[in-house]
């Protein structure tokens, strides 16, 4: 069968590509533009006419996606603006929302074999900012940033401008689905994962290309050899949770392929992490892995008469492992397969 990526250019998107392709689907992907495109088809050469790419220019348009969604059976929607560096939050919000009202509307109107539209949303739709380490899971809604956003303006926080766009994209989503119940032939997951990190498979020229949270990642384990600015009680303090890019591209082809994950959202996480953690993994296995990179950044190593470290943001993730099922991979694989992509790179 074929599946629509939208955005597949991207960081997550390229991941979901190539699993699907090593998994025998076809794949249509939509760029912004033909150059894009072009560099999609070189990377996955080895596939043939398996992938193809579709231009999109302008995904908040109405009907923008009218001629990419016919013929395609199932629809993974990941385009959307991932940046903690906008000024007008609409920026990020329109596209965010009006992206995914589009495809869906499309969808229904001209996509008459799509059974299934897979939406990534995210952890930002879920968490909000509370003093007190909380636990989260699907039935908790990120209404704060939204507030927030409303309240504030331009001045919200960057990532608050970010949250509020995938909470209002989710929520478009479900809205959507519920209002044209009696229309609609495909059913929609929601996938909310968390920090995203792992080596790469989209066309990244330079290190400064890199995107938002692959470029975090970088820039606090390897890049700088102050841990991009952390002190070491912040490296121990500060984190969030996490999943391997390519855990999520399997999980997105689970959410195709799984009937009871129909109409569900699901948060989908390997673990928690403060930033020490991924340093001390880091330092630990370099030598073999990163031998370009002696001067790594410590920060102050955890060790085992440390008090135990509190995570401020964890979630539930047994409806995930009810409905998907997906095996994690572990912070040292990522880190060693990370690693062996800078270095084949130059990075
Ligand atoms: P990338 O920045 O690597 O990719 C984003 C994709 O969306 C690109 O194809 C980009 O196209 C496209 N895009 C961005 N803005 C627009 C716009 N205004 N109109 C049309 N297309 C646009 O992001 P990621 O791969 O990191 O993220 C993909 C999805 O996953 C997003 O929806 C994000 O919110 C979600 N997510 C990401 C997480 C992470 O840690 N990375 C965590 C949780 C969710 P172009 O290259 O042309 O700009």
């Amino acid at each position: 069968s074929t599946i629509l990526v939208t955005g597949a250019n991207g960081y997550i998107a390229a991941w979901i590509v190539r699993t699907l392709l090593e998994k025998g689907y076809n794949v249509r992907g939509t760029v912004r533009s033909k150059e894009k495109g072009i560099r999609m088809q070189e990377i996955f050469e080895k596939y043939g006419d398996k992938f193809g790419y579709v231009l999109v220019p302008d995904i908040t348009k109405e009907g923008a996606f009218d001629d990419a969604v016919k013929c395609v059976d199932a629809i993974a929607h990941t385009a959307s603006p991932v940046n903690f560096s906008t000024v007008d939050p609409q920026d990020l919000i329109q596209p965010a929302v009006r992206g995914i009202k589009s495809i869906l509307r499309s969808a229904t109107q001209k996509g008459s074999n799509v059974q299934r539209i897979v939406f990534t949303s995210s952890t930002a739709a879920v968490l909000e900012v509370d003093p007190k380490p909380r636990i989260f899971s699907e039935d908790d809604w990120n209404t704060q940033s939204v507030a927030w956003v409303e309240r504030d303006g331009k001045d919200a926080h960057p990532i608050t401008k970010y949250r509020a766009s995938k909470t209002l994209a989710e929520q478009a989503a479900w809205k959507f689905v519920e209002e044209n119940k009696a229309m609609i032939k495909w059913d929609l997951v929601v996938l909310n994962p968390p920090f995203v990190f792992g080596p790469i498979t989209h066309d990244v020229p330079t290190l400064s290309a890199l995107g938002l949270s692959a470029g975090m990642f970088h820039s606090i384990v390897v890049g700088h050899s102050d841990a991009g600015g952390k002190t070491p009680q912040e490296l121990r303090s500060t984190g969030n949770c996490w999943i391997d890019v390519r855990d999520l591209a399997e999980g997105e082809v689970l959410a195709f392929r799984k009937e009871e994950v129909a109409n569900q959202r699901v948060i989908i996480c390997a673990g928690a992490f403060v930033w020490q953690e991924w340093l001390d993994v880091a330092n630990s296995i370099a030598p073999d892995h990163l031998p370009s990179h002696s001067n790594l950044p410590k920060g102050v190593p955890i060790s085992s008469s440390d008090p135990e470290i509190v995570y401020q943001i964890q979630y539930d993730t047994s409806k995930a492992d009810r409905l998907l099922g997906i095996k994690y991979r572990t912070k040292e694989e990522l880190i060693k397969d990370t690693f062996a992509d800078y270095e084949a790179r130059g990075w």
